[in-house]
Formats: C-alpha cells, structure tokens, sequence
C-alpha cells in the first residue's frame, strides 16, 4: 500500500456526501461523524479508524470504477465511528492477554452492526451480526468475545473468515494497526482527537441518543439506547474512603512523613469503560460470504 495522504478534491467530495448520508440515517451520530478526520489510504482495500479518531479511507472505493455505493459508504462510516464511541481500543486493551484480534474483531463487529441494522442501516449482505455466530444481539463485545474463544464456538471463527488478508477496521476497533496508521509514524497528516476531545465527543453523542430515545425521533437502537446510558451513567466514587485517604495523606505530609501511605496495590482486574469485566473482531466489515468483493 502506499503512503497516507490528504483526500483529493474529489475524494472529499465524495466523502463528505456519504457522510450526509450516513448522517441522515443516524442524526445523533452527527458530531461523531464529523469529529472524525479522513485520511487517504491508497490500496487499503476498505475503511479504517486509528484511536485518534483518523478514518483510513481507500480513495478507489470513494471514486472511480470501483467506488462503492454511496449509502454503503455512509454505511461503513456509521460501522468505523462506531468502534470509536464504543472505545473499542480501550476496551480491547482490557482483555486478558494474550489478546485474540481476530475473535475481538468479531465480537467487536457484531456489537456494532446488531445496532445499526436496528437503525435501519443498509449493510451489505453476509456482514458479521451476533446471529452470524449463534448468539442473540444485545450483548457486549466482551460477552460475544469469551463466547467466541471457548474451543468449539471457535470454529465458527474458522469458517467466517471470508477475505482473505482482510486488514481489520485498525487500531480505534482494538485491532492491529492497518499499513500506513499515522500513530507512532511522526507524521502528521492530520492529529485527530486526544482523549480528553473523544470523550466529549462520546458524551455529547450519548446525549444525542438520549435525547433521540425520549422524542422518538430517529428511532435509536435498544442497544444504542443502552450504551448512552453507561456513557452518561454518574462515575460511582467511594467517597468516604476518598476522603479518608485525603486526610491522611494531609497528616503524613505535615508531619514530614511523605512517603507513607496506608495503600496498597489494587489487586483488582482491569475493567472496561463500560464497566463491565473484561473477561473474560474485523470487521464487520467482514463478510460471511466467501469472495465478497465488498472485503466486508
Ligand atoms: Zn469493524
């Protein structure tokens, strides 16, 4: 593949219409949708995220022969912002080691595009859904993960694979970086989000989807419904204890005994953003029909 560029005039033209698009179909997703700063990939073979909320973008399936449709453009735009609200990458991050991408890939894939089907979302035939795999939507990435990983379900892995050497949906989704991820290149195409910006981004969609459910309009998903509530849920914090150790710590340092400290390390597991175990993914992008010339 070669290198990562800016999107030509016409690329851009192009991308900003499919995300009109995608834009209608999901009007809560519409700050996401433009937080997210397009990249040109050349020979990527499909779309892409970065935790830096870069969207990789194949310029050939934007324009020229092989161009996609433009719904199934704005279709896999909604797919890849998906896996950065739902902080997939830190989330995958949280899984015990060693990390199985491909079965994240999946699982991951399925958590999104159960919602977006429910959204009235056009997404090409064969791509990967909990059903793919014989469970029921509504379960986490993380739940459709352990599932995956027991020996036998894994099979189901084996005989999903459709494209072969299908690059994943990139570092934002917890997958391996794609060829050409700016992250950790030194090269500044464009610097995306930091993490302080996603998360006001995922807030303020989450507040979207909220308010999308209380009106009735643009009939968001039950599991969309349900992960805009763990956004916006109050961080639930111990504060007696919090203020024990405040005082204490104000004690041993005014009576010059800085380094002391009643802790001691957490023996706790790292948990996921949503505050459920890690427990213990491509894309949806990944298609269940072998050959599809979607790479989906
Ligand atoms: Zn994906």
């Amino acid at each position: 593949m070669s290198g990562v560029r800016e999107l030509e005039p016409v690329e851009m033209r192009a991308f900003r219409l499919a995300r009109l698009v995608s834009a209608e179909q999901m009007p809560y997703f519409m700050r996401a949708l433009f937080a997210a700063q397009p990249v040109a990939a050349p020979g990527l073979g499909t779309f892409a995220v970065d935790a830096r909320w870069r969207l990789y973008l194949d310029p050939d399936l934007l324009v020229g022969p092989c161009a996609w449709p433009v719904p199934m453009v704005g279709a896999v735009l909604l797919h890849e912002v998906g896996h950065l609200l739902r902080a997939h990458a830190d989330r995958a991050a949280a899984l015990a080691k060693p990390i199985d991408h491909l079965v994240w890939n999946f699982a991951a894939d399925a958590e999104i595009n159960d919602d977006l089907l429910a959204a009235g979302v056009s997404l090409p035939e064969g791509v990967i859904t909990p059903q793919s795999f014989g469970c029921l939507s509504g379960d986490t990435a993380e739940q459709y993960y352990d599932y995956l990983r027991d020996p036998i379900a894994h099979q189901t892995v084996t005989e999903l694979v459709g494209a072969e050497g299908d690059p994943g949906c990139g570092s934002g989704s917890g997958c391996p970086v794609v060829p050409g991820e700016l992250i950790g290149s030194g090269e500044v195409i464009t610097e995306g989000l930091d993490n302080a910006e996603a998360d006001l981004v995922r807030r303020s969609i989450a507040q979207a989807v909220r308010e999308a459910a209380g009106t009735g309009r643009g009939s968001a998903p039950a599991g969309l419904v349900r992960w805009a509530a763990d956004v916006l849920a109050p961080p639930t914090v111990a504060w007696d204890r919090l203020l024990r150790a405040v005082i204490r710590r104000a004690l041993a340092e005014q009576a010059g005994r800085t380094n002391y400290s009643y802790s001691r390390p957490s023996r706790r597991r790292p948990r996921c953003r949503d505050g459920r175990s890690g427990g213990s993914s491509q894309s949806w992008w990944h298609s269940t029909r072998p050959g599809s010339d979607s790479g989906v």
